[in-house]
């Protein structure tokens, strides 16, 4: 058998966690006060004719008083955000007095009926049970009621006759005290609940953001910030699927730095890759944002021209090629590159790639710092 997992450590989620239990509480608290009048009207039946109708109008003057003001309470609680740290002793307030309007109606109805009296003692039995799950999410609360109630039905009771102030009494107090006992331990896993609840989302909204990076990190040529070749094999495809259904145009460069070793072997490798990250700069300064630029490899790079044919791929090109070519692309460093121009005919990527090798090849032969269209 293995055993429990221990609780985890509380940290900030444990704030939230009980910000977010005590805004439950209020609103669970509010919802269930407009419940009361319904109690109102069973005791007052049941005491209707056994109590001297004073007592019953001032019991229900004193009930409908605290009701108010705890609804009153509550209302302002939740107008003002239902903050835990300023407004969890409101909260207290208002389940004490509500707890202190139930309990009194021991003081000013028992004692005159037998049956009265058991039957109010189970009404306030049926009150805490009522409301017990009503304060999960914010136990402590839930004891001041009780308190609340057995104080105030124990000041009433104090005036009854000897067994009949015993038994309701402690048959009260076995009941809160149970149900206390009972409700903590349902509430720790509630509240345990919510925070682990949180600590899910977190942990989701990071598995997606590190998901997101890698997703990046892993199309990504690091030196460049190029798509790298699988993530133009990527594009290549949906190109060539588009182009295919479509018969959308498409042309590809290949583009590759004219004698770059010379500027390794002179400048050292640091300049050389200084070189590559601002050749790809200006080259994509020069695309429209459909079009991709991707490192191939080496000091060779691929653009797709999507929805561009031959002629205007050739100006394009040789746009590239003369931007390149226009001054130095890190001080002291000039440098040229040659072009591999293919259109797309009907043909597989492999085959697309290979035209625009060979133009590129022919460009590297016929003297460099050209474009070639194959
Ligand atoms: P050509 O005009 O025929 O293309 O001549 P080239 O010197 O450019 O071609 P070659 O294939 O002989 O050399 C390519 C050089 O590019 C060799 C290699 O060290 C360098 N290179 C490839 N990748 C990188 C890189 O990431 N950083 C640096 N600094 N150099 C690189
Ligand atoms: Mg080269
Ligand atoms: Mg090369």
């Amino acid at each position: 058998m293995t055993a429990p997992l221990p609780p985890p450590a509380a940290g900030p989620d444990d704030d939230q966690a009980q910000q977010i239990a005590f805004g439950r509480c209020v609103l669970a608290l509010s919802r269930t006060m407009r419940t009361a009048p319904l109690g109102w009207g069973l005791v007052a039946w049941a005491a209707w004719g056994r109590v001297p109708q004073a007592n019953l109008l001032a019991w229900l003057a004193l009930a409908a008083t605290g009701w108010l003001i705890s609804l009153g309470l509550l209302a302002l609680i939740r107008r003002e955000g239902m903050n835990l740290a300023r407004h969890q002793h409101w909260l207290q307030a208002a389940a004490a007095i509500d707890g202190a309007w139930w309990g009194a109606v021991i003081a000013l109805l028992a004692g005159n009926d037998a049956a009265l009296n058991a039957f109010l003692g189970a009404v306030l039995c049926g009150v805490a049970a009522v409301n017990a799950p009503v304060y999960v999410t914010r136990i402590h609360v839930f004891y001041a009621l009780c308190a609340a109630l057995w104080l105030t039905a124990l000041t009433g009771l104090l005036r009854l006759p000897g067994r009949a102030m015993l038994d309701i009494a402690l048959g009260l107090a076995v009941f809160l005290g149970l149900l206390c006992y009972f409700m903590h331990g349902v509430a720790t896993r509630v509240v345990e609940g919510i925070r682990l609840q949180l600590a899910n989302a977190a942990l989701t909204v990071q598995l997606s953001e590190a998901l997101a990076a890698m997703e990046h990190q892993a199309a990504t040529d690091a030196l460049t910030g190029l798509p790298n070749r699988r993530s133009l094999d990527q594009a290549l495809a949906a190109q060539l699927a588009l182009a295919r259904r479509e018969g959308r145009p498409l042309s590809l460069l290949m583009l590759d730095l004219d004698r770059f070793k010379a500027v390794n072997d002179t400048h050292g490798h640091g300049v050389g890759d200084a070189v590559l990250r601002a050749f790809a700069q200006r080259v994509q300064a020069q695309l429209r944002p459909s079009d991709v630029c991707a490192r191939y490899g080496g000091e060779e790079f691929v653009v797709l021209l999507s929805g561009t044919k031959e002629l205007l791929a050739v100006d394009a090109a040789d746009r590239l090629r003369r931007a390149v070519a226009d001054g130095p692309l890190v001080p002291g460093v000039a440098i040229t590159v040659s072009v591999g121009l293919a259109t797309w005919r009907d043909e597989d990527a492999a085959a697309l790639l290979a035209r625009a090798d060979a133009a590129l090849y022919a460009a590297k032969r016929g003297g460099r710092n050209r474009v070639i269209a194959g």
